[in-house]
């Protein structure tokens, strides 16, 4: 526990792990995936290969969120009990907490309760992707119980923005500019006077800043793209001139990589190679947990696979890019639950570059397959085992008669 303005602020849980670790077993646990990591992820079913990426679901940050969400429920069964946002981008854990009698301050939905009607006996969780300062300001203020779910690597994001910010470097951010974490990230640049932030997309985005850089023309052109997703007042003449690099920590680390090297050869054309240390910093971001889901990925699919499985929330950007991975080697279906696979014939799945699913016909091949899974670092094992199971029973394979269990 820290304080800070004398309330009291959780960043430990409670102490109460033995407590809820039944209930995190009954909810997320798969027998099924534990059963394939023992054959050495790998699952043959009459003609069906299913081959399971070295690394996928869970990671330390949304373990640990989930863990201090259940924990905060059994440490104050009598109070109420507030979520910022979705605590991780997983309708299955969204869904389990809000049965479990937790609401939502923002989303899903119209959220449960204002900032303003949280009164001191209420507690607040932090999501895994944090808050912006003016809401994390706005919520000490209310004197609630603040328990911070907050992932230590996306902390760490946040330092570095912020010493851009007191040094007077613009925090060119590689990410989503309407994600939860990006928010709260540049929020912490604008703490400081001279603090500014820019947010990019991909790398024609990053071109564009490129090209003012090393042009300076059409400022207006440039205001009016990037609108929304700059710090108030951006002024590219003054606010281009030193940048720090930084990236939301899920995005496809070869892009993140790639962005800051053409950043950092804007600006030494601009300034020359020997003043770049003035002008120019950079620091990958991206966290181990996204680095080796796709490093994991990249592996599996180098093994010929017919197709891949991408199994996560239709919001949640690592699980989108590591759909974006396969894709570039085989057909590639990103479903959020077992449900999605409608039948042999039928996938719901949300396509790589869009924002909600569509049905595809005649997805799955018939006869001899091999079939790669992975799901992104907040699916749960057992939404992944379900998505397996759904996969054997399509192809007219029951877990009882292969001796597997759920
Ligand atoms: S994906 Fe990375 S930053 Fe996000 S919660 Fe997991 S470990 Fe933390």
């Amino acid at each position: 526990m820290s304080e800070s303005n004398e309330i009291p602020i959780f960043r430990r849980g409670f102490g109460l792990k033995e407590q809820v670790r039944e209930d995190l077993a009954q909810d997320y646990r798969s027998r099924l995936i534990e059963e394939i990591r023992s054959r050495g992820n790998r699952l043959q079913v009459g003609d069906l290969t299913i081959l399971l990426a070295k690394e996928f679901g869970f990671c330390y940050g949304v373990e640990r969120a989930v863990d201090y969400a259940y924990e905060t429920k059994k440490q104050f069964p009598q109070r109420r009990v507030f979520l910022t946002t979705e605590l991780i981008h997983n309708p299955r854990v969204n869904n389990n907490l809000r049965e479990m009698g937790i609401g939502f301050l923002n989303g899903p939905g119209e959220g449960d309760c204002s900032i303003d009607d949280l009164t001191p006996q209420d507690v607040v969780i932090i999501a895994a992707f944090g808050t912006q300062v003016p809401e994390m300001d706005r919520l000490q203020k209310k004197g609630c119980v603040l328990v911070d779910a907050t992932c230590g690597s996306v902390v760490l994001v946040w330092k570095r923005v912020e010493q851009y910010g007191r040094d007077g470097f613009t925090a060119i951010v590689h990410g989503n500019y309407k994600h939860e974490e990006t928010r709260a990230t540049v929020s912490r640049a604008t703490q400081f006077p001279q603090g500014r932030y820019l947010v990019v997309w991909d790398k024609p985005e990053a071109q564009r800043v490129c090209d003012y850089i090393r042009t300076g023309k059409d400022k207006a052109g440039f205001l009016k793209y990037f609108d929304g997703k700059c710090s108030e007042g951006f002024d590219p003449d003054r606010d281009l001139l030193r940048v720090g690099v930084a990236n939301q920590t899920t995005m496809l680390s070869s892009d993140s990589l790639e962005i800051g090297a053409m950043l950092k050869r804007a600006m030494a054309d601009r300034y020359g190679a020997a003043a770049l240390g003035e002008h120019f910093r950079s620091f990958d971001t991206i966290c181990s947990a996204t680095q080796d889901r796709q490093d994991a990925m990249l592996e599996m699919v180098k093994q010929k696979l017919d197709l891949a499985i991408i199994i996560g929330g239709f919001n949640s950007s690592n699980t989108g890019h590591l759909c974006e991975i396969a894709s570039q080697y085989c057909p590639a279906y990103h479903i959020d639950e077992a449900s999605g696979i409608l039948s042999d014939c039928r996938i719901r799945h949300k396509p790589v570059g869009r924002t909600e699913p569509i049905v595809t016909e005649d997805w799955l091949p018939a006869g001899k397959l091999t079939i790669g899974v992975t799901a992104g670092a907040s699916t749960p094992n057992r939404v992944i085992g379900d998505a397996i199971e759904r996969l054997l029973e399509i192809r007219g394979y029951a877990l009882a008669e292969e001796g597997l269990v759920r």
